[in-house]
């Protein structure tokens, strides 16, 4: 009898990695041992050899694996077998380093010393660049920004057939490593405040409360320059840009938090949940929080211009209940821990109170669009698939309406991943961005 192969619908499992991929995975795999060795040793010098073995064993088996895995295969958009492996669709893989990633925000919050061996390797970097001894803020600075340009690397590769994502890439890794990581950092040697010029109210919630603005405003000079730089970028630039070009100049092109999705959170964006009870608790969750940070803010402000002396008693809890449960638990701990499980985009999708803001801006006021040429479509569900902000783009498509909606960070990856051209990001007049493509219906053909 002859041997068929058994009838399925279902593709064979993905190939295990090829020879050459192993050995650059073999050296993350010795980095990750490297990386626990430096934070059980008590001893700084050898803690410090760990660690710096760590990193480059990481970062240079992380580079090396992406180039052989991306910067070989052909130009374009490829699937990359993301719903089959179980590291990318909720498998066993992805639930070790979802709980990993959860475990380090956890200590890293909650239990710092556990971490003391690794912050104490770091004192001389931090002394160079700071002045100062690290601490568990600037470890996780370090390895954030390390994520970014790595996993930027890799976004590279992925996408080096586009312009608009080498560009963005590029712009996420410079901000992070050059405004995020590196001016806080010299600021800081220079006696000034450790201030991030990239990150704004109502993110950065305590940049406009009165506490903050008083002290910056006692230090003078670049202080006072600090607040205005603040208000003018929450209050006039944001609207402004994002009337001009939607979102994304915040979202997909700046802001550190989307840089880290758009970077070490791409292998992870379709696990975005696109259905209408995610959508309902996005708007339940962003918007309220957006208010609540809103009424925080304005009643700090009225307590502390003395009109209602007891005002203390509500916001201080109230402070310290969003610190904690907005800025700690959800922006961190299931913002980044949950990549895996939920996407890259859960805190700036139901969490993000800049996302919320821009979001009323996008969806009311500006001239941002995706928009759609339905008679193109094919229904292949790619766009839907990428979307990282959980919208369900190929529906639009089908209908050939074009795309406003609040949540859309402009990423673009709908209109790269679409093998039919169908879909196009576009800054056009704010009059008419709501009407519907020119749709070609069958019955108006003759077939002669
Ligand atoms: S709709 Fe397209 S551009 Fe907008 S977030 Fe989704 S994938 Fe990105
Ligand atoms: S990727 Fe393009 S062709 Fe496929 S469903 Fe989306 S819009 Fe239609």
């Amino acid at each position: 009898m002859p041997n068929f192969p058994p009838f399925t619908l279902t593709p064979p499992p993905p190939a295990a990695a090829p020879p050459g991929e192993k050995l650059p995975l073999a050296a993350v795999a010795l980095g990750l041992l490297a990386l626990l060795v430096a934070t059980a040793d008590a001893d700084a010098s050898r803690a410090r050899l760990s660690l710096g073995l760590a990193l480059v064993l990481l970062s240079g088996g992380a580079l090396a694996w992406a180039w052989l895995a991306f910067g070989r295969t052909e130009a374009g958009w490829h699937p990359h077998d993301l719903w089959r492996r179980a590291s990318t669709s909720r498998g066993a893989v992805a639930w070790v380093t979802g709980i990993a990633f959860t475990g380090f925000y956890v200590v890293l919050y909650w239990f710092p010393w556990l971490l003391e061996n690794l912050i104490r390797a770091l004192d001389p970097f931090s002394q160079n660049l700071r002045h100062r001894a690290a601490d568990q803020w600037f470890l996780y600075g370090t390895f954030y920004t390390l994520a970014v340009l790595v996993l930027g690397g890799r976004a590279l590769w992925k996408y080096r057939f586009s312009r608009y994502h080498l560009a963005r890439t590029a712009s996420v890794m410079f901000f992070q490593l050059g405004i995020s990581f590196l001016l806080p950092g010299l600021l800081l040697a220079l006696q000034q405040p450790e201030y991030y010029f990239n990150y704004f109210w109502p993110l950065k919630y305590d940049y406009l409360f009165p506490g903050t603005v008083a002290q910056l405003l006692h230090g003078g000079g670049l202080g006072v320059f600090m607040v205005f730089w603040g208000v003018v970028m929450s209050f006039l630039a944001t609207p402004v840009l994002t009337y001009f070009y939607g979102k994304r100049w915040y979202c997909a092109w700046v802001c550190g938090c989307g840089g880290l999705a758009e970077t070490a959170g791409d292998a992870y964006r379709h696990l975005a949940d696109k259905s209408r009870a995610a959508w309902r608790w996005e708007v339940r969750l962003v918007y309220p929080i957006l208010g609540l940070i809103v009424l925080l803010t304005a009643l700090l402000w009225v307590g502390a211009s003395g009109a209602v002396p007891a005002l203390g008693v509500v916001t201080g809890p109230l402070g310290q209940f969003y610190g904690f449960a907005i800025g700690s638990v959800f922006s961190g701990v299931v913002g980044v821990g949950f990549y895996p499980l939920l996407g890259s985009r859960v805190w700036c999708r139901f969490g993000c109170p800049m996302a919320a803001y821009l979001g009323l801006l996008q969806k009311h006021f500006s001239r941002f669009r995706i928009s759609t040429n339905g008679g193109q479509c094919i229904s292949c569900g790619n766009c839907s698939n990428v979307c990282e902000m959980g919208i369900d783009v190929k529906q639009y498509a089908q209908r050939g309406e074009p795309i406003v909606r609040a949540a859309c960070v402009g990423c673009g990856l709908c209109a790269t991943a679409c093998p039919r051209g169908v879909l196009n990001l576009e800054n056009g007049p704010h009059e008419g961005r709501l009407a519907a493509s020119a749709f070609i219906h069958a019955d108006s053909l003759r077939i002669l």
